[in-house]
């Protein structure tokens, strides 16, 4: 038997799928006068699996997407989602550890900085702080981590639930 030690990772440049990216003032944000460099540059590897969302390689800082989740994910999270990730483009480009494990994910600050243009948009979207909480949920932190978060980057989390029923 054999085992491949290189194989090939089939990458697409990012502006053959998502479109019009460049022009967005979300996206400006994040990137400046280097949007269209950075974009026409950018690579985005899909891969096949019902775990998992969207990501960027600590390897080279590709892009990496679920192709479950751009089949069956909610529109508007799927675009806050690449906001977000496009913020941790950046931060790799500019030779931040995107994965600093002395951070709980909830308090790290690579994940605080892609979470605060994530919840801007979303505000300039019209969303409201209950909506914008239910956006900021993933399986990965816990009720409390998700208040924490949610607190620090002003968004008011919605009372908590007990049985069921809203406390008051
Ligand atoms: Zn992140």
């Amino acid at each position: 038997m054999e085992i491949p030690t290189d194989v090939p990772i089939a990458e697409h440049p990012f502006k053959e799928y998502f479109k019009g990216f460049e022009r967005l003032p979300a996206v400006r944000e994040i990137f400046g006068n280097e949007t269209d460099r950075v974009l026409q540059e950018l690579r985005v590897e899909f891969f096949s699996s019902k775990f998992g969302y969207m990501g960027v390689s600590d390897e080279d800082g590709h892009l990496v997407v679920s192709a479950y989740y751009l089949k069956n994910g909610d529109p508007v999270s799927k675009y806050l989602d690449i906001v977000h990730e496009l913020v941790h483009v950046r931060q790799y480009r500019e030779g931040k550890p995107l994965f600093d494990e002395s951070f709980e994910y909830h308090e790290r600050p690579t994940e605080l900085e892609a979470y605060s243009h994530a919840v801007k948009e979303a505000r300039r979207l019209g969303m409201s702080d209950e909506e914008i909480f239910e956006y900021l949920k993933v399986d990965w932190m816990s009720e409390e981590e998700v208040r924490k978060l949610s607190r620090t980057l002003d968004v008011k989390p919605p009372p908590r639930r007990v049985h069921g029923e809203r406390v008051r």
